[in-house]
């Protein structure tokens, strides 16, 4: 370690930049020079590396939960100064939990951090990978004095920032529909449902108004759109209906989905099961539909099998869809030539793929396997010496085993149960076993994996993983410098520094509601019924970051127990 003095304050730099943002406008940067202040102070000791974190989510709250922060110098940025515990947001929409029971204060966070991590409430509105810098901008818009723009040296970068909704560019959607990201968001409906209520009972209004007000259309059949609708024909049918009794008959539920299926990245029992369920609760599923605009009283749909196009009015939209890239990831992927993807691309270790000590996890990054798979139909080419196509079993197993040896990642994939039925690798199409493997049809069915590899969900479950597992090569940075336990390079002498980050799936839950709930658990298992309901909360209420909001969530749903929703338009 060499020993390095520095200047703490005031800032060195006499900078003066003008960066181009996304959007086309100037920004000036400036950093303060002094010569007044505080005197210089030297020190002896070695200058820690400074990490940056971007976004407080999943990710980033899980990165810095497991970071041993005394190692590094860090700094974290967030518009938001909070942690939102996303999968309860629909229920905040229709007042089964407050807003306020699933956000932790982030420097509640950090205060219990082994170390000083630094918070800036702020939004990164570049990163200059090429300088290691980021460019941050202040959103609190307060009359408040002093410059918000500042910028941020690092030695390593952690983008943690998340997703936007994916509108499809379909017209009138960012003006006439509400969206579910984002705790102000599921705030916002709470409100506007009150409202669609209040309006609708209005002695002014004809019949056919009413209908119009209380109809409730929801976009996307994915978790949360399902989850919204049925959180909303709960909350109608529990209390609403009790407080307005005239509009009790005429509230509708509709759902637009453009694939055949709702919840169709379940297994088929509850896809089907949540359908059925809908349609006895009178929720409308139209399934094959895609929206092509929306405007502030009607959605106009193209149903896919005929073309027809039709029109529904509403009287107010969910869009749920899914999700895409932020404005400063756009920008930051054009510098690195990532420009045609949706997120940033990294390879196995999380760094992201083409500039050096930057990382991304969570929604705004996706895994590379096109290399490992095509390193992987080479070692099988180079393996069919006499150039027959053909592997016997042994010489197969063997290779697996040295592949599972350089790509321990690849393991749960390359002995699940697709990679092994689709390509009959082990019979042939008369149920006979097979004595020698086919290599084309092992790479088709490599294709296979592939495709579901590239599909590893936009979760909370992958974001916090994917946090905990950089944390811990951050914290063994140095031990494992010296001590690699990472697999055999290939093609090159020596380990990588670290394990590949290899994800493990607990399963998922869809509440349906009526107090039930799906859930696919690991190993095939499928439960769905009252039962399901309790599992899901024990596992929400577990799954809190801090006993406040878990005490906070669960003082929520025994109030709705015994007193109801609230419906107070506040
Ligand atoms: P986020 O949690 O979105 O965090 C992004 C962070 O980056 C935020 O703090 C944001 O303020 C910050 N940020 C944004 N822009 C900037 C910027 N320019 N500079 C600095 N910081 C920035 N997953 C599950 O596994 N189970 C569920 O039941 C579930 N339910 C869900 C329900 C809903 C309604 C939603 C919306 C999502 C749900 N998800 C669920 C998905 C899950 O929430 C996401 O996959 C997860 O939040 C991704 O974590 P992340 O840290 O990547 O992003």
């Amino acid at each position: 370690k060499t020993s390095r003095t520095f200047h703490s304050y005031p800032s060195p730099s006499k900078l003066l930049l003008l960066c181009t943002l996304s959007g086309g406008g100037v920004v000036a940067y400036s950093e303060i020079q002094s010569d007044s202040g505080p005197p210089r102070i030297e020190s002896n000791e070695p200058r820690k590396k400074r990490v940056v974190v971007l976004g407080t989510g999943w990710a980033g709250t899980s990165f810095l939960k497991d970071l041993d922060a005394s190692i590094y110098d860090v700094q974290v940025v967030s518009p938001r100064n909070y942690f939102a515990f996303t999968p309860l947001l629909p229920s905040v929409t229709c007042g089964t939990v407050e807003a306020r029971s699933i956000v932790e204060p982030v420097r509640n966070i950090i205060k219990k951090r082994k170390g000083e991590v630094k918070f800036w409430e702020a939004e990164c509105v570049k990163i200059d990978a090429a300088n290691k810098k980021v460019f941050c901008r202040s959103n609190i818009d307060a009359n408040l004095v002093g410059s918000g723009e500042f910028s941020l040296e690092y030695d390593f970068l952690v983008v943690a920032t998340g997703a936007q909704v994916n509108t499809f560019n379909t017209p009138g959607v960012k003006e006439n529909c509400h969206f579910l990201k984002e705790v102000e968001d599921a705030q916002r409906i709470r409100t506007s449902v009150i409202d669609c209520f209040e309006k609708a009972i209005l002695p002014s209004l004809t019949e056919e108004e009413r209908q119009i007000n209380l109809h409730f259309v929801i976009v996307g059949g994915g978790p949360t759109g399902v989850e919204f609708a049925a959180e909303l024909h709960d909350y109608v049918h529990e209390d609403l209906s009790k407080l307005y009794p005239i509009a009790k008959d005429i509230v509708k539920i509709t759902m637009i989905q453009s694939g055949d299926h709702i919840l169709n990245m379940f297994d088929e029992r509850i896809s089907s099961f949540a359908e059925q369920k809908f349609r006895r609760d009178g929720i409308e599923v139209q399934t094959g539909c895609r929206v092509i605009s929306v405007s502030d009283k009607e959605i106009k749909m193209k149903k896919k099998s005929t073309g027809e196009v039709c029109s529904i009015p509403h009287g107010l939209v969910v869009w749920s869809t899914g999700i895409g890239t932020i404005p400063v990831l756009r920008e930051f992927m054009e510098q690195i030539n990532q420009a045609n993807r949706k997120v940033l691309q990294t390879d196995e270790w999380l760094r992201v793929t083409g500039c050096e000590a930057v990382y991304a996890i969570g929604d705004c990054a996706s895994i590379h396997q096109r290399k490992i798979m095509d390193d992987i139909s080479n070692i099988f080419k180079a393996a069919d010496k006499d150039n027959s196509g053909t592997l016997t079993i042994k010489e197969f197993k063997d290779l697996m085993d040295d592949i599972i040896l350089r790509y321990p990642q690849m393991e749960l994939y390359l002995k699940s149960k697709h990679m092994l039925d689709v390509a009959d690798l082990w019979k042939d199409p008369h149920g006979k076993e097979r004595e020698e493997i086919d290599i084309e049809g092992f790479k088709s069915a490599l294709c296979h994996v592939d495709s579901q590899m590239k599909s590893l969900p936009a979760t909370a479950q992958v974001a916090a993983q994917q946090g905990a597992y950089l944390a811990s090569c951050f914290n063994r940075m140095e031990q494992c410098t010296d001590l690699p336990e990472g697999p055999i390079r290939f093609r090159e002498s020596g380990r990588h520094k670290f394990r590949p980050f290899r994800y493990k799936h607990f399963g998922q839950f869809a509440p349906l509601g009526g107090e039930q709930a799906a859930a696919e658990l690991p190993g095939d298992w499928v439960s769905i019924g009252r039962s399901t309901q309790w599992l899901w909360y024990s596992v929400y209420a577990s799954k809190q970051v801090s006993w406040r909001t878990r005490v906070l969530v669960v003082s929520d749903w025994t109030r709705r127990f015994i007193f109801g929703r609230d419906s107070s338009r506040i």
